[in-house]
C-alpha cells in the first residue's frame, strides 16, 4: 500500500490527525445514548459505523463478510476471521474513506448517520476477552524492580531463556474512562510481625502494551514462531494497575494475585497489525553473552522484523491540577524497542505446551520502562520502592496514587517517510 502512504480523507479531521488518520483505521465497539453497542472505526475525530456502512451496501465480497463481523457488538468474530480479511476490510475503508473515493459525494450525504461524531459516544471494550496474560518482557522493568530486592542480582536466572508471564483476571478488564477503586487486602508493614488489613497505600500503574489475539489454535496444537504473528489481530494501551503493599506480601510462591485483579485499563481502539506494518523494525540484538532464544522461540524473520518502534508515554493528572486548570504532566516516555521478547515469541511461548488460545484473548507486554529516569514505566521505578518522591510542577508530590489522581497512558509511531499513527487514550482515575 506504498502509494497509499501520504493519501489523504475527505473526512477533514482525518488529515493530519495525531492519533486517527486515514492510514490508521482501528476498530471499536460504541453505542449512541440508548443505542446498543456496535463496531466501528476511528477516522480523525468520527466514528466510521460499521452497520450503517452494511445498510448502505457500502461493502462487496471479503470486506462485506469482515465489516458484518466488525460491525458486531464485540470484534471476537472479526478476530477469528484472521489477516486476510483484515486486510480486505482495510483496502475497502481506504477506498471509501479516501478523498479521492468515487462514492465520497454519496458518503457525505449518510451524514452523521454514517460518521458519527466521537464525542458524542460510548466506547466499550473492544472484545470479550476470555483470558488475559501478563507477560513481563520489560526488561529494564524486570531489571529495575529486582534490584530493590536483589541489587546484585537483579533478573533471575530464567529471564533471558523464558518469556515470564502470570494468568491475569480477564473479569476486571474495563475501558478507558472507567474509575479504578482502591483495594482492601492484606499487608505488612515494615518490620512487623504479622500483616494488617485495610486499603493499600501504595497504589501504581504499569505502562504496558495489549496484544489482542486473532485466530487461536486447538488445544494441543502449539503455534510456531514463524506463523505466531500472524495470529495477533491487533494492538492497544493497558495500564496494569497494581497494589505493590499487597503484592509484596503475597506474591510469593505463585506470583501476582489480589494485587493485580482488581482492574486492568484499555484504550478502546484496536490498532491493527496492519496499520502497524510500516513501524515493525528488528528485534534489538541481545547484549553480548545473552543466551540465544530457544530454537522454538526463535525465527529469523521474526527477528528482523518482529520488533515495533512506537512510543508509548504516561500522564498524571492529579485533582488539584484539575481544580488549577493545569494539563496533565508526564511522568515517562518510553518505547515497545525495551522489550526483551517479540510479540510472536510470546504467542509461541503461550502456546508451546498446547494451551489454547482463542479470539479475543488478550496479552499484556509487562510494564515497558526505559533504562534511564524519565522512561520508568511505573512509580514504583520513579520512586526507587516509594523512598524519593516525584515532584510534579504543582508542587504536589507524589510516591504512590493518591484519591482522584488520573493516570493517562498514549502512544504514537513516528518515522521518516511515514504518515504518524497513535492508539488514543488509555484513561482511568482512583476512587478512594
Ligand atoms: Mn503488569
Amino acid at each position: 500500500m506504498s502509494t497509499f502512504h501520504f493519501s489523504r480523507s475527505w473526512v477533514t479531521s482525518a488529515n493530519d490527525h495525531p492519533d486517527f488518520p486515514l492510514q490508521n483505521l482501528p476498530l471499536g465497539v460504541f453505542s449512541r445514548a440508548g443505542g446498543a453497542r456496535r463496531g466501528g472505526v476511528a477516522i480523525g475525530d468520527r466514528i466510521f459505523d460499521l452497520r450503517a456502512a452494511l445498510d448502505a451496501e457500502l461493502f462487496n465480497g471479503a470486506a462485506r463478510e469482515a465489516a458484518e463481523a466488525a460491525s458486531l457488538g464485540q470484534l471476537n468474530t472479526f478476530f477469528a476471521l484472521g489477516a486476510v480479511s483484515r486486510k480486505a476490510l482495510r483496502e475497502a475503508l481506504f477506498g471509501l474513506l479516501d478523498e479521492h473515493s468515487p462514492q465520497r459525494e454519496r458518503l457525505q450525504g449518510l451524514g452523521d448517520g454514517l460518521l458519527v461524531p466521537m464525542n458524542d459516544v460510548q466506547m466499550h471494550l473492544p472484545a470479550r476477552i476470555g483470558d488475559y496474560t501478563d507477560f513481563y518482557v520489560g526488561i529494564h522493568h524486570a531489571t529495575n524492580v529486582g534490584k530493590l530486592f536483589r541489587p546484585d542480582n537483579p533478573l533471575l536466572p530464567n529471564y533471558k531463556y523464558v518469556p515470564i508471564a502470570y494468568h491475569g483476571r480477564a473479569s476486571t478488564v474495563c475501558v478507558s474512562g472507567t474509575p479504578i477503586k482502591r483495594p482492601n487486602g492484606q499487608t505488612l508493614a515494615p518490620g512487623a510481625e504479622a500483616p494488617s488489613f485495610g486499603p493499600s497505600k501504595r497504589l501504581d500503574y504499569e505502562l504496558e502494551l495489549g496484544v489482542w489475539i486473532g485466530q487461536g489454535n486447538e488445544v494441543g496444537e502449539p503455534i510456531g514462531i514463524a506463523a505466531a504473528s500472524e495470529h495477533i489481530a491487533g494492538f492497544c494501551l493497558l495500564n496494569d494497575w497494581s497494589a505493590r503493599d499487597l503484592q509484596a506480601w503475597e506474591y510469593q510462591p505463585l506470583g501476582p494475585f489480589l494485587s493485580k485483579s482488581f482492574g486492568t485499563t484499555l484504550s478502546p481502539w484496536v490498532v491493527t497489525a496492519e496499520a502497524l506494518a510500516p513501524f515493525r523494525t528488528a528485534q534489538p540484538k541481545r547484549p553480548d553473552g545473552d543466551p540465544q532464544p530457544l530454537e522454538y522461540l526463535f525465527d529469523a524473520q521474526d527477528q528482523q522484523h518482529g520488533a515495533l518502534d512506537l512510543e508509548l508515554e504516561v500522564l498524571l493528572l492529579t485533582a488539584q491540577m484539575k481544580r488549577e486548570g493545569l494539563p496533565p504532566h508526564r511522568l515517562a516516555l518510553s518505547n515497545t524497542l525495551n522489550m526483551y521478547w517479540t510479540f510472536a515469541q510470546m504467542v509461541a511461548h503461550h502456546s508451546v505446551n498446547g494451551c489454547q488460545l482463542q479470539s479475543g484473548d488478550l496479552f499484556g507486554t509487562g510494564t515497558l520502562s526505559g533504562p534511564d529516569a524519565g522512561q520508568f514505566g511505573s512509580l514504583l521505578e520513579m520512586t526507587a520502592g516509594g523512598k524519593q518522591p516525584v515532584q510534579l510542577p504543582n508542587g504536589e508530590t507524589r510516591t504512590f496514587l493518591e484519591a482522584g489522581d488520573e493516570v493517562i497512558l498514549t502512544a504514537r509511531c513516528r518515522k521518516e517517510g511515514e504518515v504518524s499513527i497513535g492508539f488514543g487514550e488509555c484513561r482511568g482515575v482512583i476512587l478512594g
